[in-house]
């Protein structure tokens, strides 16, 4: 099934036993998240890992999905697409959690089962269009700029209540909460304001939508901070992974809606 050169490359990266290193690695993180849960009195179940596998080859999702883990984010449809056309024969669940352009949104709409970066009304729009004739549903997130810094996507936090009270026009979308990128920083004196930010936010607009009640938020280098502010769902990639190929600026451009 797999060429010499992807085997290769699988290698290089992931070690000649990819489950085993691999599995060691989500259980140091799982290790973390009970640890964050303990301190601040919460049931380990009410967090959820959300692996982000950008950048990581299918086969390596295939080993994953043997061992128990069926659920895998994107943040790159093209890329999303292709392995799930190379994934085909399982059952994987599909999250997508980075910005989407309007003229995507009709894969996200074929295949996805959660999307973590709304912030726009056009592209909940254009959704909406493309799930009805598709007859699906779309659990989503409202993605919430927490930083202030300019080069996140996300809705300005005074502009989330007003954008929540309109998501009811789009009765595909199913709300289940907020999302944000915090600050990216090792000091966590910055980051966490950013994830308290968002949890005041999700209780504040629980009041106008009842459905509005998950914070994703959280990534390898601050899910414990998260956990401990809230996050329902934190999103991880290189603390399983390793550190990717590709630069953040590829998911994280410098200048939103181009
Ligand atoms: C890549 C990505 C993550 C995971 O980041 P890591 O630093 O690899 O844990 C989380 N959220 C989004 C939106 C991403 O694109």
């Amino acid at each position: 099934m797999q060429n010499d050169d992807a085997l290769a490359e699988e290698v290089q990266r992931f070690g000649p036993d990819p489950l085993s290193l691999l599995s060691r690695r989500i259980n140091t993180v799982d290790d973390k998240i009970v640890f964050a849960c303990q301190r601040s009195a919460r049931p380990r179940n009410s967090v959820r890992m959300l692996i982000i596998s950008k950048t990581v080859p299918s086969s390596i999702l295939r080993r994953l999905y043997h061992a128990g883990y069926t659920e895998f984010g994107e943040n790159k449809v093209q890329e999303a697409l292709e392995k799930r056309e190379e994934l085909a024969d399982l059952r994987v669940t599909w999250q997508m959690v980075g910005h989407l352009q309007k003229n995507k949104a009709k894969y996200i709409a074929r295949f996805a089962s959660e999307f973590h970066a709304l912030d726009d009304l056009s592209l909940a729009a254009e959704l909406q269009r493309r799930l009805d004739i598709e007859d699906r549903f779309l659990d989503i997130f409202v993605q919430v700029n927490t930083s202030g810094e300019a080069s996140k996507y996300g809705l300005p936090p005074d502009r989330v209540p007003e954008f929540v009270r309109s998501l009811p026009e789009f009765p595909r979308l199913r709300p289940r909460g907020l999302m944000t990128l915090a600050l990216h920083d090792t000091d966590m004196s910055k980051v966490r304001p950013c994830f308290r930010l968002l949890r005041e936010l999700r209780d504040a607009t629980a009041v106008i939508d009842p459905r509005v009640v998950e914070l994703s938020m959280g990534m390898s280098g601050d899910f414990d901070v998260a956990i401990e502010e809230g996050a329902t769902t934190i999103r991880i990639g290189q603390a399983i992974f390793g550190q990717r190929p590709t630069p953040d600026g590829f998911y994280w451009p410098r200048e939103p809606n181009r």
